[in-house]
């Protein structure tokens, strides 16, 4: 048992997310890790809930399972991951929707699903159970999708990962998207038919960088996509919108004569997201226990920060020469408590948060190892 306890464990702690790394702030900040070029979206890495149900319900109740016990040693309480019991739920709380903690440190209470079909959008990946959010994010979705058809010509969208019903951490894939807040929407058009369910999975996204890493490929980038991310970047209740510094750049060339340039300082460089851009909602009034993001500064972000940042996605720091342990998995003890009230389906009460730092700036982690 303890073997096993302890595999279980030591497997958790390789998979942990290795972006921990700022969401925004220019390449100046040492934290940045680069991340690997998302795999091509074949598969879409693996299935959200490969493991669901693994978490019996002591485990959710308790965050803890046993080591084992031994006539030598007696059993020793181990936390278990919180990514584990996250992502063995596979239902909302019913409860009135609350974003609680930060982006890469919290939960959700009443989540609301965006439909996996709709009249400018269609949902990818369904397997992964990822298409809950709060519902000012899904409905922020659905006012993009809709009105990028009707104002922009945009054939519509195909939206990604979302958030778990419950929100927390993920068994796969991202540190961020963990209050509903969060959501991926892929820069690949939506085709002008029904997808099945297994070219949802099966679809690979369209990566829209160059091989130069520095530029956006002409074959995929198009007008449409400037007019798209601008609508994105343009909506008030969107704080941030994530995407690749080579996609950056060609908007601040695309936009050189557009007299509102707040939206392009809403619109940051950050690793990965050349196959999708990442919308953030800002935290919603009626989530006191949401913890903010400084709101973004009134550039651009068209000279020196973007500049540097393609002078470190040409060249990547080599990677150092012993590297760090990876760090342990996040346990529910160390999300906001209201997280365990979420993960047994009791109610939240409406206070703000007690516990738990404001994040600093530039740090709700996000990282797309695959799209
Ligand atoms: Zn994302």
């Amino acid at each position: 048992m303890l073997e096993i306890g302890l595999r279980i464990f030591l497997a958790a702690v390789l998979v942990a997310s290795a972006g921990a790394a700022a969401a925004q702030s220019p390449p100046a900040a040492p934290t940045p890790i680069p991340m690997p070029p998302p795999a091509v979206g074949k598969n879409g890495g693996a299935p959200a809930a490969a493991k669901a149900g693994a978490s019996p319900p002591q485990q959710a109740a308790t965050g803890t399972q046993s080591s084992g016990a031994s006539p030598q040693s007696p059993a020793v309480p181990v936390p278990v991951p919180a990514k584990e019991l996250f992502g063995a739920v596979k239902t909302p709380t019913k409860l009135a929707a609350r974003a609680i903690g930060g982006y890469a440190k919290g939960c959700l209470a009443g989540a609301r699903s965006i439909a996996i079909d709709g009249p400018a959008w269609q949902v990818m990946r369904l397997s992964r159970n990822r298409n809950w959010g709060h519902p000012d994010l899904v409905k922020a979705v659905e006012r993009l999708a809709t009105n990028a058809q009707k104002l922009d010509g945009w054939p519509g969208l195909l939206v990604g990962d979302i958030s778990q019903p419950r929100g927390g951490p993920m068994l796969t894939g991202h540190a961020s998207h963990q209050i509903g807040l969060d959501a991926d929407i892929w820069l690949t058009p939506m085709p002008p038919r029904r997808l099945s369910p297994k070219e949802r999975e099966d679809l690979a996204a369209t990566s829209m960088v160059a091989e130069d890493r520095i530029s956006v490929d002409g074959k995929a980038w198009t007008p449409g996509h400037v007019a798209l991310v601008k609508r994105a970047a343009s909506d008030p209740d969107i704080e941030r919108v994530l995407v690749h510094p080579a996609i950056k750049k060609a908007l601040c060339d695309a936009s050189q004569k557009d007299p509102q340039r707040a939206w392009l300082g809403k619109v940051r460089p950050y690793w990965g997201h050349e196959y999708h851009m990442h919308l953030r909602l800002r935290c919603p009034a009626s989530s006191p226990g949401c913890t903010p993001q400084p709101p973004v500064g009134g550039e651009d972000g068209c000279g020196k920060e973007v500049a540097d940042w393609l002078k470190l996605v040409s060249r990547p720091p080599a990677p150092p020469v012993k590297p760090e342990p990876p760090k342990p998995p996040m346990t529910l003890a160390q999300l906001p408590p209201d997280c365990r009230l979420v993960l047994a389906g009791a109610p939240v009460p409406a206070r703000p948060l007690v516990r738990g730092r404001k994040a600093p700036h530039d740090t709700a982690a996000h990282a797309d190892q695959k799209k």
